[in-house]
């Protein structure tokens, strides 16, 4: 199935115009402000799910602690639903985005933040850094609640054979978190071009 193209676009513009209302535009704080508007309706999409699957635990006589546990983090969760970054030491240079302790946490390769730091050699990195995370805030705020439910799936298990979060979403999703990760920097970059013609940006790696 094909991702939805339209709908990741139009969120990366969305976002793209939340930031620069942010000072320093950051696009984490414009997906946060984003999430704290639409928590509500997303903790009630999760919440019918749960109760769903407690009237079918209820039915089949099976075992529901767990979800009564679920839901109590869950409304516990959005009170306050935000995006954290995290640095993780992997061989690999990728980013996922994983649901833990009420958080929505996008992890990083922390190699690459070390290349992007030290001297010298610092481009590359910083531009692949700042793609990997356009593409994980695709994830975090098209597929919150697919994030969310991952979680509830495997049990809390998330990190399993380097797969993690954002990594079990159906390739739709991918190609949804592809497409909000190059219109938000493509949106970006047009705008650092028309500051630098400008002479309005200060400040421009
Ligand atoms: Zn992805």
């Amino acid at each position: 199935m094909p991702g939805d193209d339209k709908k990741a676009k139009a969120r990366a513009r969305e976002v793209n115009e939340l930031s620069l209302k942010h000072h320093l535009s950051h696009a984490l704080a414009a997906c946060n402000s984003i999430l704290k508007k639409e928590s509500p309706s997303l903790r009630d999409d999760l919440l019918i799910d749960l109760d769903k699957r407690m009237r079918a635990a209820l039915q089949g006589k099976t075992a529901y602690a767990h979800l009564i546990k679920e839901k109590a983090e869950i409304c516990s969760a959005f009170e306050n639903l935000q995006i954290y970054v995290g640095y993780l030491k992997s061989a690999k240079q990728s980013g996922y985005t994983v649901y833990e302790g009420g958080k929505l946490v996008i992890y990083l390769p922390e190699g690459l933040l070390e290349k992007a730091v030290s001297k010298g050699s610092y481009q590359d990195p910083v531009k692949e850094l700042r793609k990997l995370m356009a593409h994980e805030l695709g994830h975090a705020i098209l597929h919150t609640k697919d994030i969310m439910r991952i979680k509830a799936a495997v049990g809390g298990e998330l990190v399993k054979d380097g797969k993690a979060g954002s990594a079990l979403l159906k390739d739709e999703k991918e190609s949804e978190a592809k497409v909000f990760g190059t219109t938000l920097l493509d949106l970006r970059h047009k705008r650092n071009m028309q500051m630098i013609k400008d002479g309005t940006l200060v400040k421009f790696f």
